[in-house]
């Protein structure tokens, strides 16, 4: 496996990362089970949040034992609540995580410019102050939103920088990864399986050896799954030419339909969580019910209130650079959870 160097920071990690946010999915002993094996085959890079439930936890269990032979990554979203909120959650990454130090900490779904502009005040005063104390090493940001994240960069405050970009999603390729190049700052691909929707995970990972981002960050809570991603990516072997256009033929129908999370078209009047929505419908509507959608549909459920105030305005759609249908979504997530049956 290939070991990369994360931007300027000097930090080397193998080229395939763990991304922790299902690891609340699965018990304390699998996911001690889980996490000893990515790191017997030298996986070393740790992406979590303040958000991800008890994944903080669960890698504390594991990584506060290992004699810093990792290198980890939080954040928190607590920032667009104010900077007590924010520094709550940040002495509890700590505490769950049971180190020291950590290496990258940042902001979580920066992705509206008022959103950069709110995160690059107190909060990142905070940051900096415990950069400047030692307990965090670097800052770091992460964002769907591919303009908001290229503005970031530009202000030369962040060292890491985490988004969406896979084979549906390539708006990053227009500015966000040359900047991030150009300035030295790390990258990390969340959603590198668009989420979970491309069957064919394989070329879908492989699909990264052609472009020059840092490390591929997928959320994994198996053993089988580590192993399928680490092989592709070990193989070293990036796609040929026929083999990125069946990949793309795959992907076609999914691009029309696919909401980046981008967030472009909040808020809306009515406080949905429209790429929330978007996020549900996909993994759920029309699916066969399995565990994997009986979690998502529970998380759903808690929006439901907030999805009956919802009275199709359109707004949302005038502001989708994609169209997508979200009104449609909503009512059809309305009957799905409300129904608590993933058949329509
Ligand atoms: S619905 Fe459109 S604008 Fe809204 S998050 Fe999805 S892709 Fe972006
Ligand atoms: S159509 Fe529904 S989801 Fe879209 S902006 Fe209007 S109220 Fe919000």
């Amino acid at each position: 496996m290939q070991t990369i160097t994360l931007g300027k920071t000097g930090l080397r990690v193998k080229k395939l990362g763990f991304g922790a946010m299902y690891l609340p999915r699965i018990k304390p002993e699998e996911s001690d089970r889980v996490l000893n094996h990515a790191l017997g085959l030298g996986i070393n890079y740790f992406d979590t949040a303040a958000a991800y439930m008890d994944s903080e936890e669960k890698l504390g269990r594991v990584l506060s034992k290992r004699a810093k032979d990792f290198i980890i990554m939080s954040r928190s979203n607590s920032w667009k609540m104010g900077i007590d909120a924010f520094r709550k959650d940040f002495e509890q990454s700590f505490q769950r995580l049971k180190i020291q130090t950590i290496d990258f900490y940042g902001f979580h779904a920066v992705n509206q410019p008022d959103e950069l502009e709110l995160a690059m005040k107190e909060p990142l005063a905070f940051l900096k102050g415990e950069k400047a104390t030692g307990r965090i090493s670097h800052i770091a940001i992460t964002g769907h939103n591919p303009v908001t994240m290229t503005e970031a960069l530009k202000t030369g405050e962040f060292e890491m920088a985490m988004f969406p970009f896979n084979v549906i999603e390539r708006e990053p390729l227009q500015t966000l990864i040359d900047t991030a190049n150009k300035r030295g700052v790390a990258t990390s691909i969340m959603k590198p399986l668009a989420g979970g929707v491309i069957e064919s995970k394989q070329p879908a990972l492989r699909f990264f050896l052609d472009h020059t981002i840092d490390v591929i960050t997928p959320g994994m809570m198996s053993i089988k799954e580590i192993d399928e991603n680490f092989k592709a990516i070990d193989e070293g072997r990036p796609l040929s030419k026929k083999e990125l256009a069946d990949l793309e033929e795959e992907v076609s129908s999914l691009g029309k339909e696919f909401c980046r999370r981008c967030s472009y078209c909040m808020p809306c009047p009515h406080n949905i969580m429209i790429p929330f929505v978007h996020m549900i419908h996909m993994k759920c509507y029309g699916k066969e019910m399995n565990d994997d959608v009986a979690y998502t549909l529970e998380l759903g459920k808690r929006m439901l209130p907030q999805l009956e105030a919802c009275e199709a305005c359109g707004k949302c759609v005038e502001k989708c650079p994609y169209d997508i249908p979200t009104p449609k979504r909503v009512e059809e997530l309305r009957e799905l959870l409300g129904s608590g049956n993933s058949k329509h």
